[in-house]
């Protein structure tokens, strides 16, 4: 399946099927010329993925060679972009050469920066290998890395040019990691896709999703895809993204990063902002419940023991979304249609209310 990005400037393709690592080699040569390529990945998916990669590009004439760094969030850091820039300029990479992202959003995100900010910019392309990155992350062209002081705090909007989601590489993923990706699921259905809530709405459990991965990444893509098309820069539109997220980051960030996973804060953020603005008459009646079934079945909580109020208040008027003394929140017209409702920030404090 193939899906086009079209941007003012910019247009590219989301290739999407089962086994389609086994021809990288010719989906890159359709896309550039022989030249450097370097990939960057992480140690967990170079031990899975990396040879054949490299392997058929150098048969298609390109000069190919990885980079691994560790994996896990820490990396997504300047210090690690700072070591990635000192290697690709010892490796002689110029502005006709090309860099490939492989792994999950992390290696995305990074890669992403890395591409668009040596020598100003040189293309890339992404090749996402967790479910995460296949719905969400590889798509949009945003990038970033994490300062001490927040995650994506420094980051460019940079589009690649070219996505390959080869829906094989979830095989080998842990179960708490496709999880992740349900929850983004869960909610791009919610947001925008009523058809593939009722797909969503038939499938037993995870392993059900799994094997029909590709028409379910496809529709994630399509409604990304949409909402980028939109507003590439996050200016409005973009923010329906955010639902379940701007409760969801909060909880992440006052539980401990880790300790309630991203897929999770998200799923309980949904929830919690459902169930309160339900309650206020602000979305109809069963939404929730609906929510709820939905998400309990794919194993994603509804709550969490890591709650306080005042803490979550405290992260969340932090957190970049917070416009002056309005804060802007996405709820659900109906399930399929996102709304984005503005509100006293004060206002929030009773969406914190458990
Ligand atoms: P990740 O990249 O850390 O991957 C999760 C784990 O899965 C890692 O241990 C990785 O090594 C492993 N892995 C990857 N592919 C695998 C495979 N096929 N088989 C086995 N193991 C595999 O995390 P993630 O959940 O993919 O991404 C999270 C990141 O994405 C966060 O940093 C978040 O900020 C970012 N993100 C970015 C956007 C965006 O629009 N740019 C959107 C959402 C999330």
């Amino acid at each position: 399946m193939k899906l086009t990005v079209t941007l003012p400037h910019h247009r590219y393709d989301l290739t999407i099927g089962a086994g389609l690592l086994a021809n990288v080699g010719q989906w890159v040569s359709g896309l550039w010329k022989p030249q450097r390529v370097m990939i960057i990945t992480d140690e967990t998916v170079k031990a899975l993925y990396a040879e054949q990669v490299v392997k058929q590009l150098r048969q298609e004439g390109f000069t190919a060679d990885v980079f691994a760094v560790p994996t896990g969030e820490t990396s997504k850091s300047l210090t690690q972009a700072e070591e990635l820039y000192d290697w690709l300029a010892s490796q002689g990479m110029t502005r006709k050469d090309g860099i490939i992202a492989l792994g999950g959003g992390v290696v995305g995100d990074l890669t992403g920066f890395v591409a668009s900010t040596f020598m100003r910019g040189l293309h890339f392309l992404q090749i996402p290998t967790t479910l995460l990155a296949q719905v969400d992350s590889s798509i949009g062209g945003k990038t970033a890395v994490n300062t001490k002081s927040a995650k994506n705090l420094v980051g460019t909007f940079a589009q690649p040019d070219g996505v390959l989601i080869d829906t094989d590489t979830l095989k080998t993923l842990e179960p708490r990691r496709v999880r992740e990706g349900i929850a983004e699921i869960v909610k791009s259905a919610a947001i925008a896709d009523k058809e593939l809530w009722e797909t969503l709405s038939k499938l037993k459990d995870e392993a059900d999703l799994l094997a029909n991965a590709e028409a379910i990444i496809t529709a994630c893509c399509k409604v990304k895809r949409q909402v980028v098309e939109e507003d590439e820069f996050d200016t409005g539109q973009r923010l329906i993204l955010n639902f379940g997220h701007t409760i969801g980051h909060a909880i992440e960030n006052t539980a401990g990063y880790g300790v309630v996973t991203h897929g999770e804060a998200v799923s309980i953020g949904m929830i919690q902002i459902s169930r309160v603005a339900e309650e206020k008459g602000l979305m109809p009646l069963g939404t929730t419940a609906q929510l709820i079934e939905m998400v309990t079945k794919f194993n994603l909580p509804i709550t969490t023991e890591h709650w306080s109020e005042e803490a979550l208040y405290k992260a969340l008027t932090h957190d970049k979304k917070a416009v002056g003394s309005d804060i802007r929140i996405v709820l659900l017209e109906s399930i399929g249609k996102a709304k984005i409702v503005k509100i006293v920030t004060d206002e929030m404090r009773e969406f914190l209310i458990k």
